[in-house]
């Protein structure tokens, strides 16, 4: 999905712009090896919703068109979370409801229609650079035709977007540079994922349905969401290696031990329309190469090659969106590639310090979780508490959540006066109460 996105945005700057995929390009919607996470509910944030659309006028319609389910995310999402209901109301945060493959397959159909645009199926294996190895120039590429022949690609631009197994360290490494300094957060979680045939509406007062744990001593977290074909992807995991299992009566039964039973009931009588995959998902992990001093010009980095986030809190793909529209900025403000890679690095980290901020945030809320804690984490972590629990009731705090959730509002806005003097008088009553 980053390697899409980037695409599109080097397509402005570029005459020529050729995306390099190890996967064969699918003719339909369908799971794909090089991205096993693609089974698992895929929650596109509002942010990322806003940037495709921007980058690809008409997708959202596309995509509504074709199967996917929009809906308010405070109104027409019944979410449990943290031990408390969250208010009900519409919030103004639309969600666009669909799988991960059709969300991709619809993104490479609008790309693979821009004229300056080719796919090459093959993997890329070395970078190419200049005699003293200061500024890439291209990238290797093994054919996947079964030859192993391998070519050439000359370019004055490489993005690298192949995922959390990014290469980007290792050729570096090669080339005689230092590495990114790398932050990772063990959180040990598991998904396992089935779909289902969507029962008729009538009865149910919602099209989305979370049922998150409480941490420190929750772990397990269900979502039902709406996506293409009347489906329901229904997604359970456990963090700390309270893994889901794989089978029907396990699956059902890990459903029941949710913090509340309505994900269950949800389900139990529903038709089950795929088997039950499972993923593990070890740890967080960003690398910084915003702090590198030294690094080949040419290159840049991008997505979960960068930064790859707890997946419980939907960052992944809009993250990848807000960067490749930085990488869009950039390119606009100076078309002088010299430099290039530290003025995206630097925007792009901007980017990532909120989203990280608020997954890693709520990961350190349990003891057991592995990672330097920066200072002030138990404070947040109280702050963070407070609010989750006075999402419950309090509208004003619900809203400024979702859109600092979504990726529309910075983390700050939730220390603006409406958020901050709740959770004070919270704080002072529950003192009061206790002296
Ligand atoms: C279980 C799970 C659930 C998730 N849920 C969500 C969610 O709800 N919402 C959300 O926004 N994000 C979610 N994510 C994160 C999301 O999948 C990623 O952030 C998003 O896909 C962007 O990743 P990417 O494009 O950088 O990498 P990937 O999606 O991993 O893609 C990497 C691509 O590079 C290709 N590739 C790799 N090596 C090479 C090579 N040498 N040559 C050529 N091609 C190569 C692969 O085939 C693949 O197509 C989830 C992740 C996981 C693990």
């Amino acid at each position: 999905m980053a390697g899409l996105l980037a695409a599109r945005a080097l397509a402005e700057h570029f005459s020529r712009v050729t995306v390099v995929e190890r996967d064969p390009p699918p003719a339909a919607p369908g799971h794909r090896k090089g991205v096993p996470q693609d089974q698992h509910i895929h929650v596109l944030l509002s942010s990322g919703a806003l940037t495709l659309e921007r980058f690809f006028p008409g997708l959202t319609a596309e995509l509504v068109a074709a199967g996917a389910e929009t809906f308010d995310c405070g109104s027409d999402a019944r979410w449990f979370h943290h031990g408390v209901w969250k208010v009900r109301q519409h919030a103004g945060v639309p969600l666009l409801a669909q799988s991960r493959p059709f969300l991709e397959w619809h993104v490479r159909r609008r790309l693979a229609a821009l004229p300056n645009v080719v796919f090459v199926a093959g993997d890329a294996t070395e970078l190419l650079t200049d005699a003293d190895r200061r500024r890439v120039q291209g990238v290797r590429v093994r054919r996947r035709d079964g030859s192993a022949a391998e070519d050439d690609l000359v370019a004055d631009l490489v993005v690298e977007t192949a995922g959390r197994g990014s290469h980007v360290p290792k050729w570096l490494d090669e080339l005689g540079y230092p590495k990114p300094s790398e932050e990772t957060v063990v959180i040990d979680l598991g998904y396992a994922t089935r779909v289902y045939r969507r029962p008729p509406q009538s009865g149910r007062d919602w099209r989305m349905l979370l049922v998150y744990a409480k941490a420190p001593h929750g772990t397990r977290t269900g979502i039902v969401s709406p996506i293409e074909g009347d489906s329901w992807i229904v997604t359970l995991s456990g963090c700390h290696k309270d893994y889901p299992p794989d089978d029907d009566a396990g699956f059902l039964e890990f459903a029941r031990s949710l913090e509340r039973p309505d994900l269950y009931d949800a389900i139990k009588d529903a038709a089950p329309t795929s088997p039950i995959t499972t993923i593990r998902f070890p740890a967080q992990r960003r690398r910084h190469y915003e702090d590198m001093r030294q690094f080949p010009d040419g290159l840049a980095v991008m997505g979960d090659a960068m930064c790859s986030f707890n997946p419980l809190y939907g960052q992944g793909m809009s993250v990848a969106a807000l960067e490749a529209a930085a990488l869009t900025d950039c390119l606009r403000e100076r078309g002088d590639l010299t430099g290039f890679p530290r003025r995206f690095f630097r925007r792009a980290a901007r980017i990532i310090d909120g989203p990280w901020l608020l997954a890693t945030g709520a990961d350190f809320l349990y003891p057991g979780t592995v990672g330097r804690r920066p200072a002030g984490t138990g404070v947040l972590g109280w702050y963070n508490v407070n609010v989750l629990e006075l999402s419950g009731h309090d509208a004003r705090v619900q809203t400024t959540f979702l859109e600092v959730m979504h990726l529309t509002r910075s983390p700050f806005a939730l220390f603006s006066p409406g958020v901050l003097l709740p959770v004070l008088k919270r704080a002072l009553g529950s003192r009061v109460r206790r002296v």
